[in-house]
């Protein structure tokens, strides 16, 4: 037997249906039939985003769309506040740093949330930054940062963006851009969508876009101007990736027949079984205070090599889960309830767990 469990917070599994509608024939993309599709996918993506605004389809990874972000919204010098709390919140100031931004970092603890009010004494000291940097889902810690509470402080200002890496969250559990005034919202294909990895989705606020005229980071491929004027014509600037828009479009559709709310509270259902049971298990959460209904992680036992513990499951049980990353490398394993996962496969991810840990 080698029927295999895919519980990694990315890639995440895809469902057969939407397989097979990517399998279907090339079609060239300047063509009214793609257009049709990339048109219905981009107009559904404003459902998934919970926004009005164009959600810009890339053909990139999650990385590319957060490059995308920097590049086009600010300019060298520019300060931005970094909200570092694990690998991706390092990845927002090392792609600041690359273009020649001023990062101003907030390292916060792995396991916890960025707390508000860190975020407004720095912006109070520094009335200068422009962009707060920062993910809704920190998928290294398995943490979920107060968005909410963040954009009541960055609305307040005309000069001052709210960035926000939404890649394990969007899909997951509500981040209304519009109602909470984020000023820039990314996902990736391969996480919620229930796709491969290959897409990158961007949505820009009012604001955002008026600082987009401004901004003087050099970019070419990633032109969100660009991009959004060819969405208007339901074409991109250069060849989209077909097959994966082709199953964006599907999975949109049916997400929208499932209805975002019952959306949120699957992921919300599994997310809260997980952590019972792996307490259940005596192990002790990584993030127990504020918890992302992506994925989560654990501290394993004592005297328990996490590497050997994932490979065992992956080779032995053929459920793949993740490890910890840096500082949390062998100590911490991640379980994902993220995308087309569903209450057997969590059942069985646990079990194996069980099994493995004897
Ligand atoms: N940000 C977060 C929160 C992620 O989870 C990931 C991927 O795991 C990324 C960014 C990077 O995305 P990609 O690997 O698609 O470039």
């Amino acid at each position: 037997m080698n029927k295999t469990y895919l519980l990694a917070p990315g890639p995440t599994p895809v469902p057969e249906k939407v397989n097979l509608e990517m399998a279907a024939p090339m079609i060239h993309h300047r063509t009214p039939q793609f257009s049709k599709i990339f048109g219905e996918a981009a107009e559904d993506a404003k459902t998934l985003f919970q926004t009005k605004q164009d959600v810009m389809i890339l053909a990139s990874t999650g990385t590319g769309g957060m490059e995308a972000c920097i590049t086009n919204l600010f300019s060298p010098g520019d300060k931005v506040l970094v909200i570092n709390g694990g690998k991706f919140g390092e990845r927002w100031g090392k792609i600041s740093e690359t273009y020649g931004l001023e990062p101003i970092w907030i390292n916060v603890e792995w396991g916890q949330a960025v707390k508000a009010a860190d975020v407004k004494a720095e912006l109070d000291k520094n009335p200068d930054i422009r962009g707060v940097l920062v993910q809704a889902s920190e998928t290294s810690t398995t943490v979920s940062h107060p968005i909410e509470e963040i954009s009541k402080l960055t609305r307040q200002r005309e000069d001052l963006l709210l960035v926000v890496d939404g890649i394990t969250a969007v899909g997951v559990y509500p981040l209304p851009m519009d109602d909470w005034g984020i000023d820039a919202l990314i996902t990736g294909s391969q996480k919620a969508l229930q796709l491969p990895p290959g897409l990158a989705l961007v949505a820009l606020s009012d604001k955002a876009w008026k600082q987009a005229e401004k901004a003087k980071c050099p970019h070419f491929y990633f032109d969100l101007r660009k991009e959004r004027k060819n969405l208007a014509d339901k074409t991109t600037a250069y060849t989209p990736a077909v097959s994966l828009v082709i199953g964006l479009r599907e999975v949109l559709k049916n997400l929208k027949e499932e209805g975002m709310d019952n959306v949120h509270k699957r992921h919300n259902r599994l997310a809260r079984a997980t952590r019972a049971a792996v307490q259940a298990l005596g192990m002790t959460l990584v993030a127990p205070d504020a918890p992302a209904d992506s994925a989560t992680g654990m501290f394993v036992p004592e005297g328990v090599d996490g590497a050997k513990l994932v490979k065992t499951l992956r080779d032995e049980f053929g459920v793949t889960l993740a490890g910890g990353q840096d500082q949390w490398k062998g100590k911490v394993v991640r379980i994902a309830h993220l995308g087309y996962v569903d209450t057997f496969d969590t059942v069985v991810a646990i079990a194996a767990l069980e099994m493995a840990l004897k």
